[in-house]
């Protein structure tokens, strides 16, 4: 007897960079911030009332919500937080489209999440290529016939960059059309959309605080946009889940989100480094498309991304690899320390020569 549903058997989920606990490694391989957290995030854990803890937390999230529409300059009724920006993410999908409707469109090369979601939902998609230099094809997308769209932007895995005002043509150009831009990895950019929320109804920005606020480990998110999509992402959650986000999150991100300063020097130290090291990939060979993310899509002739990921495991250093086509030319490598860096150049001088 097999107690499974067909959807539980058939569907291919989800496959997450390692987080391996049996070495130390020098850890590139899935987009974390090197620095640690702002130190308002340590003072709230120190002063935390764990009394509190017996309560449920705010089933919306009211605090962090109001700590967010102020740093993004919104209204709160403009927000919604979840648990990481994946599950907003997620339920963005049974919110917006139909599994009869004419999709889902986004790159072949992006977030492949996206398809996973899709596929879990029963939506269905259609498919852009990006151009060979890795740009998203805009022209393509807008032809596309869709429900909306998911745009990862900067895009993983390639680091590539849409500017503002190149969004704002393509946002009024599809009125009709919902735009989905997941930005997790912007603020090492600074071109965010979410100015462009007030005035396009068709535009949902998604934020994490995975990455620039170095808070992986807290699993929150948040959505910027019109009223009524927060409300359809809002009825989406209370079908799943009450409390995305706990207690602890809340404190911990509000305290986060209103600490400008700190962020703004840890974001200018990774920007540096990713310039740094990307000029050095360069002159070692390597292909890397210009990157507006944290990280660094860096592929050579001659030698494979499996290689390349192998080798460098081996020295003690883990890179992103995807055994697929065009990914497996490349490795994907997030920006490190300093010393981080060097270590991981060292190792690739090694491997070249
Ligand atoms: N979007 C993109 C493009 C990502 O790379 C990630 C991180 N894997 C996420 C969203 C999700 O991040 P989180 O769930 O940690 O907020």
């Amino acid at each position: 007897m097999d107690f499974l549903s067909k959807k539980a058997r058939g569907i291919v989920p989800y496959t997450a960079g390692e987080q391996p606990k049996e070495r130390r490694y020098i850890k590139l391989n899935t987009n974390e911030n090197p620095y640690p957290p702002s130190p308002r995030v340590a003072e709230v854990l120190r002063t935390l009332e764990t009394e509190d803890l017996r309560r449920y937390p705010r089933p919306d999230a009211g605090k962090l919500r109001a700590a967010i529409a102020a740093a993004e300059g919104v209204g709160a009724e403009n927000v919604f937080c979840g648990n990481g920006s994946d599950e907003v993410l997620a339920l963005s999908f049974p919110a917006f489209f139909d599994g009869d409707g004419a999709g889902a469109c986004f790159a072949d090369l992006t977030y492949s999440f996206y398809e996973v979601f899709a596929a879990f939902f029963g939506i269905p998609t259609k498919i852009v290529p990006l151009r060979a230099d890795f740009t998203f094809d805009l022209a393509a997308m807008q032809a596309a016939d869709c429900q909306g769209y998911y745009i990862a932007n900067p895009n993983a895995p390639t680091g590539v960059g849409i500017g503002r005002a190149e969004m704002e043509r393509f946002v009024a150009s599809v009125p009709e059309k919902l735009v989905v831009l997941d930005e997790a990895y912007m603020d090492f950019f600074g071109e965010s959309c979410v100015p462009l929320t007030g005035k396009y109804p068709n535009v949902l920005v998604v934020k994490t605080f995975s990455k620039s606020y170095s808070l992986a480990g807290i699993r929150c998110g948040y959505a910027v946009g019109d009223a009524v999509l927060i409300d359809g992402l809002t009825r989406m959650k209370d079908c799943f889940n009450s409390y995305p986000v706990d207690m602890v999150a809340e404190a911990v991100c509000t305290a986060a989100i209103e600490d400008k300063a700190y962020y703004a020097e840890v974001t200018a130290r990774v920007v540096s480094e990713r310039e740094r090291v990307r000029a050095a990939l360069l002159s070692m060979g390597f292909t890397v498309p210009e990157s507006r993310s944290n990280f660094l899509f860096a592929g050579r002739a001659k030698v494979s991304g499996g290689e390349i990921y192998t080798r460098l495991r081996q020295a003690g250093v883990l890179v992103r690899y995807w055994e697929k086509p065009v990914l497996r030319d490349f490795v994907r490598i997030t920006v490190g320390t300093p010393e981080e860096n060097d270590a991981l150049l060292s190792q690739l001088h090694t491997i070249l020569s």
